[in-house]
């Protein structure tokens, strides 16, 4: 008792419908704070306006109320964050964090290092712009060092962004400040504690963790939760045209997305109706049933 208040979040990115894997990530982050008394969130992902579809985004409001998602507070749309993201980008400027970078994507896919397979930034940039040439991006001077969390699903998780990654973009060629940013900007705004999502996103976590750490804000737990791949093993996603969830029956696509993530909902939950469904899995979820996989296949939902 009396331990500091759980905040969870639920944060996708209106590029399409929302389909049966990102069902799983809202379900689980909001059960995990829900059972812990907490609260849950739910940001929009536009800051990439370019990969915004028109409607996508209150396509997945009206779908998660129809499956009977509550959240707190009102919904935060990244796309109005800007000055947010601009003032920390200027704090890691203001602290020589940050350079300008004139590389343009074919240069990098040119390099020697990307040959190899790996699609580390060479850091051509890194120590000055070649003569004549203008910064088009602003990219992280990447401290050295690697980068540990222990994730609540998938367990020890390290990384080293220098060598893995090197010195990523924070603000595009485009203008547009790179998601990477905003995440970490808008959790911390938020008072988000825990990060619950799908396991794609492993790979950000040691780069938002750096920049939390650069930024002076305090780092969430974090819990990777495996994300639902198609019978040819490709995550499901807008780009591999996930079909959006039925919302003709939602209380049999909650129970089978409690059955994803390991939480054995008893037979005939779903006849009982939606809001049995959430009396139960409000009342048993445990972290600890989530299977330590990064990905599942579903026969179903491709
Ligand atoms: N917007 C991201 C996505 O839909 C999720 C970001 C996050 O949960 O941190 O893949």
């Amino acid at each position: 008792a009396g331990g500091a208040l759980v905040v969870g979040r639920f944060a996708p990115s209106p590029s399409g419908p929302l389909h049966f894997g990102s069902l799983v990530a809202a379900l689980g982050s909001c059960l995990s704070a829900r059972r812990q008394s907490g609260r849950w969130l739910l940001r929009i992902e536009d800051v990439d306006t370019p990969r915004t579809v028109a409607g996508a985004a209150e396509g997945i409001l009206h779908t998660l109320e129809r499956f009977g998602f509550e959240w707190d507070g009102p919904v935060v749309w990244q796309s109005t964050r800007t000055a947010a993201y601009r003032e920390a980008f200027a704090r890691l400027q203001a602290e020589g964090r940050v350079f300008g970078c004139a590389c343009t994507r074919k240069e990098m896919a040119d390099s020697a290092l990307a040959r190899d397979g790996t699609r580390r930034y060479p850091g051509t940039c890194r120590d000055g712009l070649p003569p004549g040439r203008e910064a088009r991006a602003w990219r992280l001077r990447v401290p050295p060092g690697r980068v540990t969390v222990e994730d609540g699903v998938q367990g020890e998780i390290e990384e080293d962004v220098g060598a893995d990654v090197g010195d990523f973009v924070l603000l595009r060629a485009d203008g547009l400040f790179a998601y990477q940013l905003a995440v970490v900007v808008d959790d911390a705004e938020a008072g988000v504690t825990e990060v619950v999502r799908g396991a794609d996103l492993l790979d950000s976590t040691a780069r938002q963790i750096l920049l939390q750490r650069l930024l002076g804000y305090p780092t969430p737990a974090y819990a990777h939760l495996p994300v639902a791949s198609n019978a040819a093993g490709e995550k499901l996603s807008k780009q591999t045209l996930a079909r959006a969830v039925d919302d003709a029956d939602p209380a049999r696509v909650l129970v089978d997305a409690l059955d994803f993530l390991g939480q054995a909902p008893p037979v005939g939950l779903a006849e009982s109706g939606l809001a049995a469904v959430w009396a139960w899995a409000r009342a048993n979820w445990l972290l600890a049933r989530v299977p330590q996989r990064r990905v599942i296949p579903v026969a179903t939902y491709g």
